[in-house]
């Protein structure tokens, strides 16, 4: 089979089997131009109250020192818009140049001032013009555009404006703040985030207004992919390509949160989407920058390796015409999730089975049975016996070591190929070949086979020999620059030939830094994207995280975090929790802690845990509960969508939304 460059039709991207930048309109912002070839831009947003002066200019000043291009400051009234106007003055005097973006929700009239102060708004196409009532509404086509008039009479202004002013604009829709009329329309989907951008993005073109910068973000980052992607579709068919600001909402902190943002950001990068990145973590500003330079700066040379090819800048994507591919498979959609089909292998793996996860403790101490603990079974030598854990891995890879003590009996054991043949126990054990072993074999195990191949192997001749049974799964490994894609090629041609063979994605990282907490998060952010990308799209039964320099507890939480995030198998209590801004009631970053620990053992359940009253409840997407500020030392606690506590201390308000989760029979007493 030839490996041919694949484009979809209708296109969201250039390419699915090399990189290749999608190139989009150059937007000017103050003196940091965005789109177009210019490199990814980075940003954040600060969190503290827009009128205290002093505390927003140093706060951006850090920021920038940690490599903020475009600093976003909350503007809910008049009067923080106003003040916008010293903040800018301060920076400037103090030699900072950073161009500004005003943060509006539901208020055009501070949106209006900000306008004129900073060099670009950020809009909300949900709440600039209505107010959210959850209520469905069945418009009539006529009264549909009503409301549609009635916006843009609204919005005109700020355009006018915008245009007088050279200032930019960002639509920035948000799952979780849809409209209701766009909600009666088109539900809560990737489809509606869309469309309520591309009404404000058409109102802008009828006034020849063309400044624009596009964002589609969701805490969820299936959502946010599919809704991207559906996005450059939609912008490319009316002949538009303004730039993408990529963010995952709401994305938490710590290792979740790297996590989370990289799934959703990456996998977009993977596809060469993107020309700005915020990745938003319950955490100081400051700290948000360094985690999208890292996302980011893989890109760069991959990029080079373009440019090179195509002897220089590369042009834009406007008025392409859409491209077809004969090759990619029918059941395959970039904007919905489908699991590939495959089979179950003799209950080990496949079919309807959560993803596997595999580690490799070839290099471990196997003389001393503790050692699982880092896996995920805590052996505990009074009873000599294993408890597992939520996140205990299904599969260890052995090599060619043999342990000295028993494993548990559900922990399957992987051997390469030669010494497992010498085994003489072999119950819980499988044999991990090459192709060629495989091929060759003439002693297979009768429950599960593991063949380690590489994309390209499936055009081999061997590949043609494969004896084909529902033992058979294969480890699939890459050692090219863009991994992901040549992954997912091979997923393509499985497809094509129709194989439901089970598939573990196998990626092996290794990190030059010697600085430990450096390399722990390029592991979160590298493996999120790699694998995430791959199991956004619904492929892969398995993953298998290689990493010599990095301890087995964190590869084994880094894999189910991926899996976490992408959904693809629940271990732990998800948190979804806003990074905080102006608008912000308590110190969510304490909070947010303080709800983990006492939460983190509730498997499976989302807590959104948001700062104001005046988003939060939107924002907070598909949250089983919500602890939400509502006042100074008042939050509001929601059940679902609805408030069920309202305005109550903050002293009880952890103990009152146990109770709730208590009634509602979802809470179970922590182990000791
Ligand atoms: S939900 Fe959080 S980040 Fe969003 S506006 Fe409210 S306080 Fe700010």
């Amino acid at each position: 089979m030839h490996t041919p460059t694949i484009l979809l039709p209708g296109r969201y991207c250039n390419s699915l089997t090399e990189y290749s930048r999608f190139v989009t309109r150059e937007v000017f912002i103050g003196d940091v131009p965005m789109g177009g070839n210019n490199p990814i831009r980075i940003q954040s947003m600060t969190t503290t109250d827009t009128m205290d002066t002093i505390g927003t200019v140093e706060q951006s000043i850090r920021m920038i020192n940690a490599g903020c291009e475009y600093v976003r400051i909350t503007a809910p009234s008049i009067k923080e818009a106003q003040n916008l106007a010293e903040i800018k003055k301060q920076l400037r005097q103090r030699g900072y140049t950073v161009p500004l973006v005003a943060d509006i929700h539901f208020t055009p009239n501070a949106a209006e001032v900000a306008a004129r102060i900073v060099e670009k708004v950020r809009v909300n196409p949900g709440n600039y013009a209505d107010k959210k009532k959850f209520d469905q509404i069945d418009y009539t086509d006529l009264q549909y555009q009503g409301e549609l008039e009635r916006i843009y009479q609204k919005f005109a202004p700020l355009v006018k404006i915008c245009k007088e002013y050279g200032t930019a604009m960002r639509i920035g829709t948000n799952h979780g703040s849809l409209s209701d009329r766009i909600m009666s329309r088109y539900g809560d989907t990737p489809q509606g985030m869309v469309e309520s951008a591309m009404e404000f993005m058409r109102m802008c073109e009828t006034l020849n207004y063309y400044n624009l910068v596009i964002s589609m973000k969701s805490s969820n980052p299936q959502v946010m992919v599919q809704a991207y992607r559906l996005l450059v579709e939609t912008m490319v068919a009316e002949g538009m390509n303004y730039p993408l600001h990529l963010g995952v909402t709401e994305a938490g902190d710590g290792e979740d949160g790297r996590i989370k943002s990289a799934v959703g950001i990456g996998t977009l990068l993977e596809d060469g989407l993107g020309d700005t990145v915020r990745v938003s973590l319950t955490e100081e500003p400051e700290a948000e920058a360094p985690v999208a330079i890292a996302l980011v700066n893989r890109y760069a040379e991959r990029l080079k390796a373009e440019r090179q090819k195509v002897k220089g800048d590369i042009k834009d994507n406007t008025n392409l015409s859409p491209l077809t591919f004969n090759l990619l498979p029918s059941s395959y959609s970039p904007y919905e999730y489908k699991k590939r089909h495959t089979y179950e292998a003799n209950a080990f793996i496949g079919g309807h089975m959560v993803p596997r996860v595999v580690v490799d403790l070839s290099e471990a101490n196997l003389k001393d049975a503790s050692v699982l603990n880092d896996a995920g079974y805590i052996y505990s030598p009074l009873l000599d016996k294993y408890n597992m854990a939520d996140q205990s891995v299904d599969f260890v890879f052995l090599g060619d070591e043999l342990p000295s003590f028993n494993l548990p009996a559900n922990l399957k054991q992987l051997y390469n190929y030669p010494t497992w043949q010498k085994l003489t126990h072999k119950v819980n054990c499988h044999p991990v070949f090459t192709l060629s072993e495989y091929v060759n074999a003439n002693d297979r195990s009768s429950a599960l086979n593991l063949v380690r191949l590489k994309p390209a192997d499936i055009d081999s001749e061997e590949f043609g020999l494969l004896p084909f049974s529902n033992s058979l799964v294969f480890v699939l490994e890459t050692d090219a620059l863009h991994g992901m894609a040549d992954q997912r090629l091979f997923f393509f041609k499985m497809e094509e030939l129709e194989l439901e063979v089970p598939v573990i994605i196998k990626r092996s990282y290794s990190f030059e830094t010697q600085d430990s907490e450096l390399k722990t998060q390029n592991l979160q952010l590298q493996a999120a994207t790699d694998l995430g990308a791959l199991l956004i799209d619904g492929f892969g039964d398995g993953i298998w995280i290689d990493v010599p320099s990095i301890d087995i507890k964190t590869i084994t939480s880094t894999a189910f975090g991926i899996l976490q995030a992408t959904r693809s198998r629940i271990s732990k209590t998800e948190y979804i929790s806003c990074p905080s801004c102006g608008r912000t009631l308590f110190d969510l970053m304490v909070t947010t802690q303080m709800i983990r620990s006492r939460t983190s053992h509730l498997k499976g359940l989302k807590i959104g845990i948001m700062g104001c009253i005046v988003n939060g409840p939107g924002e907070m997407a598909d949250a089983d509960y919500g602890y939400v500020g509502s006042g100074t030392d008042k939050i509001t606690l929601y059940r679902g969508k609805e408030a069920v506590k309202k305005n109550i201390s903050a002293a009880n308000a952890l103990d009152e939304l146990i109770g709730i989760i208590r009634e509602d029979g979802n809470w179970i007493e922590p182990s000791v």
